[in-house]
C-alpha cells in the first residue's frame, strides 16, 4: 500500500504533544493544571451537528473518537449500504473489523514531537484519512474523514473478491456508486477547513470552561475563608464563654464567703442596740445603728450579686409551694413604707380581693416585687406617686422578637398580673430594651445621682422567667414607668 502524504489536518498549535501525553499532572490543583477531556469540553450535540452539516456539504463520512475511544460522532455518507453487503460474509466482515479497530486505535506516528496524520486504505479500496486532534499540546482525540473512494482509482480493490468469495462483483460495484469519488485535493481542503472549524470550538470551548471553573474556584476560596473565620470565631467565643464562667463562679464564691462575716458584723450590732452587752450612751447607739444598716444594705448588695451568678449559672434552686400572693405582695411593700414616708410619696397598694393561688417560689416572688418597688422608689421624685396593682388576668402573651407565633395567634392563658407604676424619671425609649440586661444602667458615669449595681432588673428577670413568667416596660421620660409581671396561675 502506498500512501500519498498526508494531506493537511487539525494538529494546529500542537506543541510537544509526546511531552504532554505522559507530563504527570496535578490531580486537586487549579483548573489550568487539569487536563481536559473533549466530551467535558465541549457540547456534543452542537459538535455532532456541526460536523454533519460539514458532512453534507462534501458528502463525506465524519467520525470523531475522544481520547478515551469514545464515539462523540458518527456521521455516514453514501458508503452504509456497501458496508452493510459486505457484513454480511464471514471473511470481510473479519477484515472490516480489524479495519475499525485499527482506525480508532492504531498509535499515530510524531514527527517533530507532533503527531501525524494518516492513511489508511481499506481492502475494499476505500480510503479513510486519520487526523489527530491536539488542543494546547493536549491530545484530545482522533477525527476520521471517510470513506472514499480516490478519483485515480477505477473501481473496488481486487484483493475484495478474494478475501470471500461470495461476495458479488456487479452488485459491490453497484453499491459502489453510492460513494463519494473524491481527489486527494478535495479532502485536503475539507480537512484544512475542519482542523480551523474544530480548533475555532475547542478553543472557545475552552474559554469558557475555563472562565467558569475560575469562578467557582474563587467562590470555593472565599468560602473556605469564611469557615476559617467562622472557626476563629467560634474558638473566641468558646474562650470567652469559658472567661465568663469563670467570672461568674469567682462571684459566686467571694459573695458567699463575704456573707457569712457579714452576717455576724450586723447580729453582733443587733446585739449591742439590744443592750446585751451593756448599754449604749450617746453617739455610740448612733454608731452602731449605722453600722448595723450599712452591714444590712452591703448584705442585700451582696445577696443580689449571689441570685444574679446563680441565675446566669443555671443554678437556681425554687422552693415550689401553693401560696396566697396578696399577704407576699403586701409584704414586699413595707421595704419601702420608711423611705416612701421620707420622701413625701404616695404609695398606692390596689390588690385585687380573690387573687388566685399561685404555685411557684413565694420568696423569690416576694424579692421580684421589692425590687421593682425599690427602683420605682429610688427613681421617682419626692412627692411623686408608686401604685401596686395585682389583679388576675386572662390573655396571650406579648410575643417577643420576631416571634413567628404572633402571626398565627398567641393561645390566651391565666395570669396573675402584678403592676408596679411610678411618676419617676422614666427610662429613655432607645435605652428601655436593655434594662433587663445584666449591669446595665441607663445612667452609667461614676457621677450619676442614684446608686445601684445594674442587676435588680436582670434578677427580676431570671426569677420570673423561673416561674414561666414575663416581664416588661413602659416608660415615658420625665413622667414615670410601668412594669407589669405576668405570673402563669
Ligand atoms: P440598678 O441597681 O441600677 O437599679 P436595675 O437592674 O434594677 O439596676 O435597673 C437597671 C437600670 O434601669 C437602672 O439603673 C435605671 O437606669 C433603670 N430603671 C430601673 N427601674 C427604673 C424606674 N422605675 N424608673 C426609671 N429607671 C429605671
Amino acid at each position: 500500500m502506498t500512501s500519498p502524504p498526508p494531506p493537511p489536518g487539525p494538529t494546529t498549535r500542537a506543541s510537544a504533544v509526546q511531552e504532554s501525553l505522559t507530563r504527570p499532572r496535578a490531580v486537586d490543583g487549579t483548573v489550568l493544571d487539569k487536563r481536559v477531556a473533549m466530551v467535558d469540553l465541549i457540547d456534543a450535540d452542537s459538535f455532532r451537528d456541526l460536523l454533519s452539516s460539514f458532512s453534507d456539504l462534501y458528502r463525506v463520512g465524519i467520525k470523531v473518537f475522544d481520547d478515551a475511544g469514545n464515539r462523540m460522532v458518527d456521521v455516514r455518507v453514501g458508503n452504509s449500504a456497501l458496508c452493510g453487503y459486505l457484513w454480511e460474509f464471514g471473511g470481510t466482515r473479519q477484515a472490516c473489523t480489524k479495519l475499525v479497530t485499527g482506525l480508532k486505535n492504531d498509535a499515530f506516528a510524531a514527527r517533530d514531537g507532533l503527531p501525524q496524520p494518516h492513511i489508511v486504505d481499506c481492502f475494499t479500496g476505500l480510503r479513510y484519512v486519520v487526523v489527530p486532534l491536539v488542543y494546547e499540546g493536549d491530545a484530545m482525540g482522533r477525527l476520521i474523514l471517510g470513506p472514499y473512494l480516490p478519483a485515480d482509482r477505477p473501481g473496488l480493490a481486487e484483493q475484495l473478491y478474494s478475501i470471500d468469495s461470495r461476495v458479488e462483483r456487479q452488485r459491490a460495484e453497484l453499491l459502489l456508486e453510492r460513494v463519494r469519488r473524491a481527489p486527494e485535493d478535495v479532502i485536503g481542503k475539507v480537512l484544512t477547513q475542519l482542523g480551523r472549524v474544530i480548533d475555532v470550538v475547542l478553543h472557545t470551548s475552552m474559554r469558557q470552561l475555563l472562565t467558569s471553573q475560575l469562578h467557582i474556584m474563587s467562590v470555593t476560596t472565599s468560602y473556605h475563608e469564611l469557615e476559617e473565620r467562622a472557626r476563629q470565631l467560634r474558638e473566641q467565643n468558646e474562650k470567652l464563654q469559658e472567661l465568663d464562667k469563670m467570672k461568674s463562679n469567682f462571684l459566686a464564691t467571694v459573695s458567699h464567703e463575704l456573707r457569712t462575716p457579714l452576717t455576724s458584723v450586723i447580729g453582733y450590732s443587733e446585739m449591742l442596740l439590744e443592750g446585751i452587752a451593756g448599754n449604749l450612751v450617746g453617739e455610740q447607739r448612733d454608731f452602731v445603728q449605722t453600722i448595723k444598716e450599712k452591714g444590712a444594705s452591703l448584705l442585700a448588695l451582696i445577696t443580689q450579686l449571689l441570685d444574679a451568678s446563680r441565675a446566669e449559672s443555671g443554678n437556681l434552686s425554687l422552693q415550689i409551694v401553693e401560696f396566697d400572693p396578696t399577704p407576699v405582695l403586701a409584704g414586699a411593700t413595707t421595704s419601702i413604707v420608711p423611705q416612701c414616708a421620707k420622701k413625701k410619696i404616695e404609695l398606692t397598694v390596689d390588690l385585687a380581693p380573690g387573687l388566685p393561688v399561685l404555685k411557684g417560689d413565694r420568696d423569690k416572688v416576694g424579692n421580684i416585687v421589692v425590687n421593682l418597688l425599690g427602683n420605682a422608689m429610688k427613681f421617682t421624685p419626692q412627692g411623686g406617686r408608686i401604685t401596686l396593682s395585682a389583679q388576675r388576668w386572662s390573655g396571650p402573651r406579648p410575643p417577643r422578637g420576631n416571634d413567628c407565633q404572633a402571626l398565627f395567634g398567641v393561645p390566651a392563658e391565666d395570669f396573675v398580673r402584678i403592676v408596679v407604676q411610678d411618676t419617676g424619671i422614666g427610662i429613655p425609649a432607645d435605652k428601655v430594651g436593655r434594662v433587663f440586661e445584666r449591669f446595665y444602667q441607663v445612667d452609667d458615669s461614676s457621677t450619676r445621682e442614684f446608686g445601684g449595681t445594674g442587676l435588680g432588673l436582670a434578677i427580676v428577670k431570671s426569677f420570673v422567667d423561673a416561674h414561666r413568667g414575663e416581664v416588661f416596660v413602659e416608660s415615658v421620660v420625665g413622667e414615670g414607668s410601668r412594669f407589669t409581671v405576668l405570673l402563669p396561675v
